[in-house]
């Protein structure tokens, strides 16, 4: 791969180098575990809604409105632009030949259910993880999914967990961090992860609301979503780890967004504090880094040392790769359909001075097992 790019972030009109870049993977197989679409019937759900999250089309042209704070703005400018990208299977499939990804396993992307009420997110999720499965099942094996979970209503979540055996092409499902509302690691969510162990899915914990945010005016979505969303993603599993909950549920499998976010590099710092508070020091049965071992984590880094450093701390074994598309589009790119897109092409390099075998590792292999593909 281009020895540049694998230096450098990535500029804009680097299309040349990208396209060079791009030749080298077009041929591989990826699975893509970190890839998400806006499905037909919940665009349809964000498109009648009148506040936030919600998608309103001004000027002939869709944007997404769905962080925290985002619907403040009054001008056109407010939320994102979005396209098929977003919301087309056939864009998702165009997007994996483009960029050697032979399967993925899409989940619903942020906010999910969150803004539902309880009945309404209890049919809800019936609905979509059956339009998911639909979708899947069409793909000719190329695509899988983690399906929503209604998980401010508890009851309903456990329901739809044992519900999901019919589906075949679901492989676990996403969950974002507020779990009920008091955090993942809330007695009130503690059935519906039994049932996840139980049912041997996978939880893909991914941010929504961010951390800090109080820190992160006038710098746009850039602080809110390089800090924000890790943050948000390493209090959440601290937290399942202090509070013992882990402990309850050895078979767990927990796939943490964005490589782990911050906590493979507080990980020694959050050994160093429980070890010193006796209380919660006593009351675990591992160190922190212990559980983090046992966990999974997309290789989404952008940076090889922090991959390094990942791969180092779990191994090789637990790392899966993951685009996060159809976010991170390429900026000021008219066609993003057809553009190969440098926030792809960035995790490839990422990679790159890494032994085939690993590699191999983080492309596909681990997915595969982990996940029976
Ligand atoms: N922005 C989002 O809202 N979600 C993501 O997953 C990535 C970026
Ligand atoms: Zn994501």
């Amino acid at each position: 791969m281009n020895k540049l790019l694998s230096k450098l972030p990535l500029k804009r009109n680097q299309s040349s180098y990208l396209l060079i870049t791009c030749k080298n993977y077009t041929n591989s197989n990826s699975i893509d575990v970190h890839t998400h679409m806006y499905t037909p019937k919940y665009m349809d759900i964000l498109r009648k809604r009148t506040t936030i999250p919600r998608v309103v089309t001004i000027g002939g042209g869709d944007r997404l409105i769905i962080l925290p704070g985002e619907d403040k703005e009054i001008t056109t400018s407010v939320g994102r632009p979005i396209g098929s990208e977003y919301f087309d299977v056939n864009a998702k499939l165009k997007f994996m030949d483009k960029h050697g990804i032979e399967k993925s396993i899409i989940s619903l992307a942020n906010p999910w259910l969150d803004f539902l009420t309880r009945n309404e997110a209890e049919s809800v999720a019936q609905e979509l993880n059956d339009e998911l499965q639909s979708i899947c099942e069409k793909s000719n094996g190329r695509l899988y999914g983690f399906a929503t979970l209604p998980v401010r209503n508890p009851k309903a979540a456990v329901k739809e967990v044992y519900r999901l055996s019919s589906l075949n092409k679901i492989k676990g499902v996403i969950l974002g961090t507020p779990g009920a509302g008091q955090g993942l690691d809330h007695e009130n969510c503690k059935e519906m992860l039994h049932a996840i162990e139980d049912k041997n899915y996978t939880i893909f914990l991914h941010p929504h609301y961010g951390v800090g945010n109080e820190h992160y005016h006038d710098s746009g979505h850039a602080l809110f979503l390089a800090l924000g969303f890790p943050f948000e993603t390493t209090v959440c599993v601290s937290r399942l780890i202090v509070s013992g909950r882990l402990d309850q549920l050895p078979k767990l499998k927990l796939l943490v967004a964005h490589a782990g976010a911050a906590l493979p590099a507080l990980i020694g710092r959050l050994d160093s504090c429980v070890y010193h508070d006796i209380a919660i020091a006593n009351k675990l049965k591992k160190t922190p880094t212990e559980y983090l071992q046992n966990m999974y984590f997309d290789c989404i880094a952008y940076h090889t040392p922090a991959l390094k450093s990942l791969i180092s701390l779990v191994g090789e074994d637990r790392i899966m790769f993951g685009t996060d598309n159809p976010f991170f589009p390429p900026p000021n790119e008219p066609n993003v359909l057809d553009a190969v897109w440098p926030s792809t092409v960035k995790v490839y390099t990422t990679m790159d001075p890494l032994l085939r075998d690993i590699k191999d590792k983080i492309l596909f292999k681990n997915a595969t097992k982990i996940l029976s593909l």
